[in-house]
């Protein structure tokens, strides 16, 4: 096979996008080529996983279908690419060819009594603002709030509003627009169970170059911070909050270990374990009963615009991220979940040296980061083998690998991608290590 005439598909790209849309500059090149995968000390050690040979910056879903186009015809490797948030190298061009960068693909189209509409790049925080001033918020978005809806969808699983909706395989997508190598620089508009083809699997099977995902009416929410002097007390709460009506978008516990690494705030006493939850109005007084009853305290309540996304940056992978930040080359995490996380939290902890539990409340079961004192890859697997037979989901944040529906995005790539050209690397039919993660 001859190497890939990149040259003449820089030009080509130029030509369509303008000088600003193609390059391969190395430093544009290098930037392109790196994720959030540096959380996972394994990953790390393999690092880099490889670079891209040229960047390019569509910034229309047509630009996007005839960018893939154009790499198609030159047999390059297309890697997808949105904000780069992605933890698991998921977003790493492995041999290199084309990354696909969405950031300037942005617009956002219509809001709908139950859908909002835009190409893949808008970040999920615009969405946010543009279904807020049409009296309307997203059913969900990732505490990485400002990653792209292409991005989600495509490497994501769920976050804030996930105790109501579950992940995003649940409904939230409703139409696609995506791409493919066969589809001949064409956009493919899917609907109905046909999206979930292209959900969660790395852009392997098709490239989502727009996407028209689930609104409901906007609530006023609240941020509501408690704190309880051990993380048994926030956790003997977590399930019960979790079920009030209406839902919180978001329920957060963290031990005081943890608490202690999350920004300064006098809401968040480091000394203590911290309970935050995104509440509607009407059941703060509720919560806030549960919550003392548990002999907890309430620290502050906050409203307005921003109360959302304050809580959401402290949910999920993020507070397993300041404690990275606060010692570093000391934790890695696994990716938890389910009632054991509760019910049997101090055989979880003891799992791994210095284990540490970040709890959410989730759609039916509790999930989970499970921090603890990196020691090698073969403690991080036997401990995964541990949890398991603690009655604990896991999921692997430590490789690449295509486990959600693999049969199925084998099966479509097959038809859609045969010779292999979307994200090289992710799609491996004899991979079965984990399940689908609950957060990323
Ligand atoms: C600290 C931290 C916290 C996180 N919290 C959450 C969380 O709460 N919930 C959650 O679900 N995830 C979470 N993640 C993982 C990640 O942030 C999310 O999956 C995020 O939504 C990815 O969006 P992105 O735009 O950064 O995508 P990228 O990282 O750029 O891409 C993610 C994957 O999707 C592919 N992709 C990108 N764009 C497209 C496209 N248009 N079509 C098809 N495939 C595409 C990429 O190739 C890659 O495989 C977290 C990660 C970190 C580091």
């Amino acid at each position: 096979m001859t190497a890939p005439d990149y040259p003449a598909l820089e030009s080509e790209l130029i030509a369509l996008l303008g000088a600003r849309g193609a390059t391969s500059d190395m430093r544009q090149r290098e930037k392109a080529s790196v994720d959030g995968a540096r959380m996972s000390p394994i990953i790390a050690e393999q690092l880099p996983l490889g670079i891209a040979d040229l960047v390019a910056f569509p910034t229309t879903a047509e630009q996007i279908a005839q960018v893939v186009g154009l790499a198609a015809k030159h047999g390059v490797a297309i890697t997808p690419r949105g904000k780069g948030t992605g933890n698991y190298g998921q977003a790493i061009p492995m041999p290199g060819g084309l990354v696909l960068d969405m950031s300037r693909a942005r617009t956002v189209y219509e809001v709908t009594e139950d859908t909002i509409t835009a190409d893949a790049g808008a970040p999920m925080t615009v969405l946010e603002q543009a279904a807020k001033a049409a009296g309307k918020q997203l059913w969900m978005y990732p505490s990485t709030v400002h990653s792209s809806l292409g991005g989600f969808l495509g490497g994501g699983s769920g976050g804030t509003g996930s105790i109501a909706h579950g992940s995003n395989d649940n409904g939230f997508v409703v139409a696609l627009d995506v791409v493919t190598p066969e589809s001949g620089g064409q956009l493919v508009h899917v609907e109905g169970d046909e999206v979930l083809g292209y959900v969660h699997n790395y852009g392997t099977a098709g490239i989502i170059a727009r996407a028209t995902v689930r609104v409901e009416p906007a609530q006023d929410w609240r941020a509501l911070y408690a704190s309880f002097d051990d993380f048994y007390g926030s956790l003997s709460v977590l399930r019960e909050l979790g079920k009030l009506t209406p839902a919180p978008r978001l329920v957060s516990a963290d031990t005081p270990h943890i608490s202690a690494q999350l920004p300064p705030d006098d809401a968040i006493p480091a000394d203590r374990s911290s309970l935050r939850m995104i509440a509607d109005p009407a059941i703060v007084t509720e919560a806030s009963a549960i919550i003392e009853a548990a002999g907890g305290r309430i620290e502050e309540v906050h409203e307005g615009a921003g109360v959302s996304a304050a809580l959401s940056v402290l949910s999920y992978n993020h507070p397993i991220e300041w404690l990275q930040k606060s010692e570093p080359g000391v934790y890695f995490h696994v990716e938890v979940s389910g009632d054991a996380l509760i019910d049997r939290i101090d055989e979880v902890h003891a799992v791994y040296p210095g284990g540490l539990l970040h709890a959410e409340a989730a759609y039916t079961t509790p999930i989970g980061m499970l921090a603890g004192i990196y020691e090698s890859p073969e403690a991080v697997y036997a401990g995964m083998d541990k949890l398991r037979a603690l009655g604990v989901g896991v999921h692997n944040p430590h490789q690449w690998n295509v486990d959600f529906r693999l049969a199925q995005t084998l099966e479509l790539a097959a038809q859609t991608d045969p010779r292999g050209l979307l994200n090289p690397g992710k799609l491996n039919p004899d991979y079965a290590g984990s399940t689908k993660g609950a957060i990323g």
